[in-house]
């Protein structure tokens, strides 16, 4: 028998527990053992999944409990196309991962058309990693004192949260009060980081001055102001991570040519689809489908992929003018890192290769905007391909109409 198949064997027999088995081997071997437990106590086999690139050791340290291998989801390359931006500047390949056939043909039909157009403008307009704490006071008059308090002592909170990293920035500390709940929104600079646990790391230590100094007692270090992972107006409004926009005019003649509709049409399209649509829909995201990209993207470079959430909070707009379209594309709440979380892993630190934005920027934080634009112009290709699309569809039926 195997070590593997010798701990598998352990764990059924209830001598050990599956997370037990990294303390008695390799974590490649504790693997084994969990996929050959798995294998006998269910009909699975598990090749597949035992076949993959990434280190186990480092995996299991930072990425994964209970580690069986990997999951793999097929890569593809966009592009490449010109983006001008404030970080990024150059020819960009967009690496995307995905399941869904057509994505990146898509992507890359639109990415095409921008490039024929000398390629997209992007800037990030806002940028700040958020994490808002919550505390108990025991009604309005102790919650006002809070807030004064906070107000004229930003600097020591500052200081407290500036301790615990050596890149992060404390930008702001927003107030907000519901009866004898206070909740206090930390905004931050995470420079290449996405900046999540970096937030929070600094947050707890802020939260512990505020305790110190002021009758508020700390309920819980996310008090889902901030917002994470879920739908949330305040994410559209004020922005997470960063607020990035993409434009680019496209000459009448190449919206015909290539995209086989007219700028009047594809503006139809998003008006009443993307606007007026989304708007009775009472949809936070006013755009096609730019979570499609911010997923593939993020799959492939490594970022947290619960927050496509955020990622899909974006405005669609396009504008028919006389000799060109106008298009843009506005992502609020875009969270994207170099470093940290899953960039490090095999594949998607070879992605951010691809791009050119593997690590930390110089200086800081270029290469996390770098990214931010990049997924932008990809996001605006998505936009324009399928709204394209439609558009042609709906011009060609209605011509098919007219002929009868
Ligand atoms: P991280 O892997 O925890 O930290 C990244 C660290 O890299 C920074 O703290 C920083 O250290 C260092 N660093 C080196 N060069 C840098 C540069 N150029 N710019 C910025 N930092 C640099 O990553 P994170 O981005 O803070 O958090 C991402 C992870 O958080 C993901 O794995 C995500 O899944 C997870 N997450 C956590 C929470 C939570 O509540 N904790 C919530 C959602 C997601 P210094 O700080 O020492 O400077």
């Amino acid at each position: 028998m195997s070590d593997a198949e010798t701990l598998a064997e352990r764990v059924r027999a209830g001598d050990l527990r599956l997370h037990e088995l990294g303390e008695y081997a390799d974590h490649e071997t504790a693997a084994a053992a969990r996929r050959h437990l798995l294998e006998v106590e269910t009909d699975a086999e598990l090749d597949a999944v035992s076949d993959f690139t990434f280190d186990a050791e480092r995996a299991s340290d930072a990425h994964i409990e209970n580690m069986i291998g990997g999951a793999q989801i097929p890569m593809g390359v966009a592009g490449p196309v010109q983006v001008t931006g404030g970080a990024a500047d150059g020819e960009y390949y967009l690496p995307l991962a995905t399941t869904e056939g057509a994505l990146v043909a898509s992507v890359n039909r639109g990415l095409s058309v921008i490039a024929t157009a000398n390629g997209a403008d992007a800037r990030v307009t806002k940028s700040g990693m958020t994490r808002a704490p919550v505390f108990s006071v025991s009604g309005i008059a102790e919650a006002e004192e809070v807030v004064s308090w906070v107000e004229e002592n930003t600097d020591q909170l500052r200081e407290a949260a500036e301790s615990t990293t050596s890149h992060g920035e404390l930008l702001a500390v927003d107030p907000y009060v519901v009866g004898d709940s206070v909740f206090l929104r930390f905004v931050y600079d995470t420079k290449d980081a996405m900046g999540m646990n970096m937030a929070t790391i600094a947050t707890r230590e802020a939260a512990e001055v505020v305790e110190a100094q002021t009758p508020a007692s700390l309920v819980a270090v996310s008090g889902n102001l901030c917002s994470d992972k879920k739908p949330a107006a305040i994410n559209v409004v004020e922005g997470r991570g960063r607020s990035v926009t993409a434009d680019v005019k496209i000459p009448r003649e190449t919206v015909e040519e290539r995209l086989h509709t007219t700028p009047e049409a594809i503006e139809e399209a998003n008006t009443r689809k993307n606007l007026v649509g989304s708007a009775k829909a009472g949809s936070l995201g006013f755009n096609a489908h730019a979570a499609n990209v911010v997923a593939a993207a993020f799959l492939a470079t490594g970022q947290d992929a619960a927050q496509v959430v955020e990622g899909s909070n974006a405005i669609t707009t396009i504008e028919a003018r006389e000799d060109h379209l106008y298009a843009s594309v506005s992502l609020a709440s875009l969270e994207v890192g170099t470093v940290g979380g899953g960039t490090k892993l095999a594949t998607q630190s070879e992605a951010l290769d691809v791009l050119g934005l593997r690590g930390g920027g110089d200086p800081a934080g270029t290469n996390a905007e770098a990214l931010a634009e990049v997924i932008a112009v990809g996001a605006l290709a998505g936009e324009l391909s399928l709204l394209a699309a439609l558009a042609s569809r709906h011009l060609s039926s209605a011509h098919e109409d007219l002929g009868r």
